[in-house]
């Protein structure tokens, strides 16, 4: 027998080896090899297991497989499959990223104190502990209240040696003591588990229902579950993975950020326990290995995690939920393989005929259009949970209150500083966000007028005040703010202009000074520990105040938040991407479902240089839609998606004439347009130089009346390209393809 092996390198080409008799039942499609490359042992993935070989050259044996577990299952195997041909990448490189390099992990996990109560207890030793005992009575009242395992460590804030009373509890009999295995997570930054008594509405239940029932049909199925923010979309997922697991089936929940995972990881964890894993790319690679090999044999049925945890190798897989599908994070574009695992997940589900349900307060303009055309079932949550409430908008005009007060550099108008004052008094919090970080995003020379720029990247550098820094947002540059003087005329007085959040927060500092306030940001939260912590202690009502970018829009449940202020709802609204309107409308929409997610009626403050804009009115209106509809128009007439697929070609390298004249070459030989196909470009990409390289870039766009399911632009791009990675071809370059890329710029 032999086996064709992929190598994870730029190139698809395989190799074929003979599989000695020894190894012959252990060596499957999707094994693991280690074989014999140029005088060395390497690790290699089967691609393809034949009888006879066509190749006359000398054939070398495979040295043994590397893994006692089938790594990849069928399904998986496939799905890796399509994502190389699909994206164009070579499959070695698809499977090198999804399989952690190495299986063997010496990763030990802590175990950690847990109890439960005893059933039937004698209620006489009950009734005598809340005498002799007060204590021990109290932290047993929690114990018992609820049949499910407390972690011993999480009495510590009511009594101050926990151990010790648990251990009293045992020896009379009450509770039982568990050692559990303290499962890896990022940083252990999972939210405690929250419990929830939940009585589903009308049109939960009718959501639940129609899921449950695809579930049961073991066929694949899709649906667009398009839920109001607050509508209880978390109570839905655990529901529909509870009957997915009473079916003996797995599931998987891709969530978008790393921000999201930890408060509905603790929800999973709270109902299920210790099936959950937690899949993501902060996992250090020991915790990477051990999950995925208690994965491969079973014993998680629940992978929670960002979107490389739609490759995780689950077998049976019966439900997966993307949840937050809009989301841009869901597109890996930093490195091949080039994937929107939104599209991925489907994908799997049609593999494994499984159940795929896709989740947005605001569905992307894609998902909308396919439930248009019956490609995917839409299911609706029109109002929220139980007693709360919309919150009430208000749109504040920017220009005519500067005109008005005459102040041209105020941040914070008068009404949402009346606001704030009013949420302080009443002890209610406040979020407030400013989608860009830093203190002033853009430095200029007050002589000549020149922005400071990074000198490797065509960007303007932004100003840090805590480290007294510029700083490039795209690369590693930073520079001492003193010895800083204009690039262009030298001259040392500089105007500090725009506002990133580093300036809102000392305003805010300044205007509230009794008022406790926390950011969040990139700057804040370069480890999940710093994110987790800061919404935990908000979320504990320690500060009256978060402050943040987008990160703190969207998904999360803070209960006593009453007012969300949006410093700009303007920025990005002019970028030029087709996708520009749509962002800022989610950003809008999501960040008013913040506000009042329980009894407390909430308010929203939208400062805006545009109020006349639309997307702003239709975002302060939450009228979703409107919005659709005259977005969708404005698409279709410039032939963007969901009207025509996309694909976007980018030419990366040092030296511009050379990166020119090759743009140039491949353009001028692109053999085979066809009616319906746009090509636009070359032009320079929107950021035009990073890290020292020129970037530019042909854009494809193929209209779907004519290429309804994007087979003639793949084609296209891979009789045009194929030549995407030939190093001899492109000397110093580098070129880049995405297909479905989620912006262009
Ligand atoms: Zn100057
Ligand atoms: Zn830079």
């Amino acid at each position: 027998m032999f086996a064709d092996v992929a190598f994870p390198i730029r190139s698809f080409q395989t190799f074929t080896y003979s599989i000695p008799n020894e190894h012959a039942s252990n060596i499957y499609i999707g094994t693991r090899v280690s074989v014999p490359f140029r005088n060395k042992a390497i690790q290699g993935i089967v691609v393809n297991i034949k009888k006879n070989n066509s190749y006359l050259g000398p054939i070398k044996k495979i040295i043994e497989p590397v893994d006692k577990v089938q790594v990849i299952t069928l399904p998986l195997w496939d799905l890796i499959r399509w994502v190389s041909k699909y994206y164009m990448t070579p499959i070695g490189k698809v499977a090198n990223s999804v399989v952690p390099k190495s299986l063997s992990s010496n990763f030990q996990p802590q175990l950690e104190k847990h109890v439960k109560a005893k059933k039937n207890n004698n209620l006489d030793t009950v009734i005598k502990l809340k005498k002799t005992a007060p204590k021990q009575f109290l932290v047993y009242k929690i114990i018992s209240e609820k049949d499910i395992a407390h972690k011993v460590s999480s009495f510590k804030n009511i009594v101050s040696n926990p151990l010790q009373i648990c251990i009293s509890l045992k020896d009379k009999g009450l509770i039982k003591l568990i050692n559990k295995i303290k499962l890896p997570d990022i940083n252990q930054s999972v939210f405690e588990p929250v419990f929830k008594d939940i009585v589903f509405n009308r049109d939960q239940t009718i959501v639940i229902n129609k899921i449950s029932l695809a579930l049961k049909k073991n066929n694949f199925n899709s649906f667009l579950l398009h839920g109001v923010t607050g509508s209880g979309k978390t109570e839905i997922y655990i529901e529909v993975v509870r009957n997915c697991l009473a079916q003996k089936k797995t599931a998987i929940v891709l969530l978008p950020e790393i921000s999201l995972t930890p408060q509905i990881a603790g929800r999973f964890r709270a109902v299920f326990g210790d099936v959950v894993a937690i899949w993501h790319s902060k996992l250090k690679s020991s915790q990477r290995s051990w999950t995925w090999g208690k994965i491969c044999t079973g014993d998680f049925k629940i992978v929670i995690g960002a979107r490389s945890a739609i490759f995780s190798p689950l077998k049976n897989v019966g439900l997966i939920i993307v949840d937050e599908e809009q989301e841009s994070s869901f597109y890996q574009d930093s490195k091949e393989p080039r994937y929107h695992a939104r599209d991925v997940a489907l994908m799997r589900g049609s593999f494994e005929k499984s159940t795929v349900l896709v989740a947005s307060a605001t569905p992307s303009l894609e998902s909308y259009y396919n439930f248009q055309q019956k490609k995917i079932e839409y299911l609706r949550l029109p109002k929220r949970y139980g007693v709360a409430k919309y919150p009430k908008v208000h749109i504040v005009d920017m220009l005519s209150n500067q005109e008005e007060t005459g102040k041209f550099d105020q941040v914070i108008s008068g009404l949402l500083q009346d606001k704030i004052e009013e949420k302080l008094n009443k002890k209610e919090q406040i979020i407030l966000i400013q989608n860009r970080r830093g203190f002033s995003p853009t430095v200029k020379c007050n002589d000549c007028g020149a922005h400071v720029m990074c000198s490797q990247c065509k960007v303007a550098l932004t100003y840090h005040k805590n480290n007294n820094k510029l700083v490039c947002h795209f690369c590693s540059f930073s520079i001492v703010n003193d010895k800083l003087v204009c690039q262009e005329c030298r001259n040392s007085k500089l105007i500090y202009s725009g506002t990133g959040t580093q300036k809102v927060e000392q305003l805010i500092q300044q205007t509230f000074p009794k008022s406790k306030i926390c950011r969040l940001d990139m700057d804040t939260s370069k480890s999940s520990m710093g994110i987790t912590s800061v919404l935990k202690s908000f979320s504990n009502q320690e500060f009256d105040i978060l402050i943040g970018t987008q990160m703190v829009a969207k998904g999360l449940d803070f209960p006593n938040a009453t007012l969300v202020g949006i410093i700009n709802a303007d920025l990005g609204l002019y970028l030029p991407d087709f996708r520009a309107t749509e962002k800022v409308f989610q950003l809008i929409y999501q960040a008013s479902g913040r506000a009042g997610r329980s009894t407390k009626k909430g308010e929203v403050v939208i400062q805006t240089y545009s109020p006349n804009s639309s997307v702003i009115k239709n975002a302060k209106n939450l009228n979703i839609a409107k919005f659709y509809e005259n977005e969708l128009v404005d698409r279709e007439e410039l032939n963007y998606p969901p009207y025509s697929w996309l694909a976007k070609v980018e030419f990366v390298g040092p030296n511009q004439p050379s990166l020119l004249s090759l743009i140039e070459k491949f353009k001028h030989n692109l053999k085979g347009i066809y009616t319906g196909l746009d090509v636009l470009g070359p032009a320079p990409c929107f950021l035009e130089k990073l890290k020292n390289n020129y970037r530019f870039q042909l854009v494809f766009k193929s209209k779907k009346q004519i290429d309804p399911n994007g087979i003639y632009l793949h084609k296209f791009i891979r009789k045009n390209f194929k030549n995407y990675n030939n190093k001899k071809l492109l000397g110093q370059n580098k070129i880049n393809i995405y297909f479905d890329p989620i912006s262009l710029i």
